[in-house]
């Protein structure tokens, strides 16, 4: 073959031309000049083509990224190092000395490219939305038949704030843009709907209460052709607390406990324990609060039966004696509560101190 560069015949062609002539000419990587990122000022996250990723990059990171990202290598070459300098930086400019070493068909080539990287800054959509208040979703904090306590409240907030903070590192729309507290509870302003969903149910995993999701049209996405909702998870707190007497379906207990799915309780007839699902809370009906409680004394036991005095009215009441009451004393303080003329002893809990 003949180079039509150097007019040498017999040689092979690279690119047309021959191996001398060609590796005189070679170069071993093609860079624009000026380069460009956009970064959201708020979060670091990234604008790749179109989409915004999450970085966690600082911006000398983010330039030499940048710089690695849009090279190309020429054809017969292998890069052997590559190194990116900072020479200077004006504003968000970053003037950038690459050096690279390398070889083309063996033959060891150097050589040095500036590149200017401009770093732009923007806002993510995501910000923007946090920026103006934006929310898809409102929890509140309600209670049945009262309002929360204030303690119940401080609870609460604590366990939100603890959420949020988990959820925040793998969703930046989880966050409370507001909170604000109205006559009836506290209602937090959600970034994300999926995001309250997890504070709502880490609320009543703790809390319990019934959990319910309405809806609301709020206009419509026109470039996406679909309706646009919020949805308020309204968290009712319970009635009653832990220590308060209740009945279902005929059966009479105390609340020992709850946790997300139902509400545990110490039977009042027999020393067993039962449960009922948060979502029958609708059947349940307070029939004593734990400040009932009253307190008195043993004054005479047979095999078969064991008699106190009435709290109130110290007349002497006979009631059967049971696998609970079995092991009481003449002398012995208990815990009794009056329901509908009836009167059962109380486990010897702590939960039943009146004033605990
Ligand atoms: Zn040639
Ligand atoms: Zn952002």
């Amino acid at each position: 073959m003949f180079c039509p560069r150097c007019g040498n015949e017999d040689e092979e062609l690279y690119e047309g031309i021959c191996r001398s002539c060609f590796v005189k000419e070679a170069r071993l990587i093609s860079i624009p000049q000026d380069l460009e990122v956009t970064i959201c000022t708020h979060c670091s996250s990234l604008l790749n083509g179109i989409k915004w990723e999450d970085s966690e990059l600082s911006e000398e990171e983010l330039v030499t990224t940048v710089i690695m990202e849009n090279y190309d290598l020429l054809p017969y070459v292998q890069v052997l190092e590559l190194s990116v300098e900072i020479l200077t930086v004006r504003g968000s400019n970053y003037e950038c000395l690459i050096r690279v070493e390398g070889t083309v068909l063996d033959t060891r080539v150097v050589e040095e490219h500036r590149v200017n990287v401009k770093i732009k800054k923007s806002s993510c959509p995501d910000c923007s939305k946090y920026a103006s208040g934006y929310f898809e979703s409102v929890i509140q904090i309600r209670a049945d038949k009262r309002f929360p306590t204030s303690k119940e409240i401080q609870a609460i907030d604590k366990i939100i704030r603890a959420k949020i903070s988990i959820l925040s590192v793998k969703n930046r729309m989880a966050y409370v843009s507001d909170v604000s507290i109205i006559k009836e509870g506290v209602d937090y302003y959600v970034g994300s709907y999926k995001a309250a969903r997890k504070l709502a149910s880490a609320v009543k995993d703790v809390m319990g209460g019934v959990v319910q999701e309405s809806p609301r049209l709020v206009g419509r996405d026109k470039s996406r052709g679909r309706d646009l909702y919020r949805i308020w998870i309204s968290i009712r707190l319970p009635d009653f607390q832990k220590g308060d007497f209740i009945e279902y379906k005929n059966r009479k207990g105390q609340v020992r406990g709850f946790d997300g799915r139902k509400i545990i309780l110490n039977d009042l007839e027999t020393d067993g324990i039962w449960s009922i699902m948060w979502k029958d809370y609708k059947k349940i009906k307070v029939i004593a609060r734990r400040s009932d409680i009253k307190i008195t004394n043993i004054t005479s036991k047979t095999p078969k039966s064991i008699q106190i005095l009435h709290p109130n009215t110290y007349q002497p009441i006979d009631l059967d004696i049971n696998k609970e009451t079995s092991d009481l004393k003449i002398g012995n303080e208990v815990k009794v509560l009056e329901v509908e003329g009836k009167i059962y002893i109380l486990r010897n809990d702590h939960e039943n101190n009146p004033d605990e």
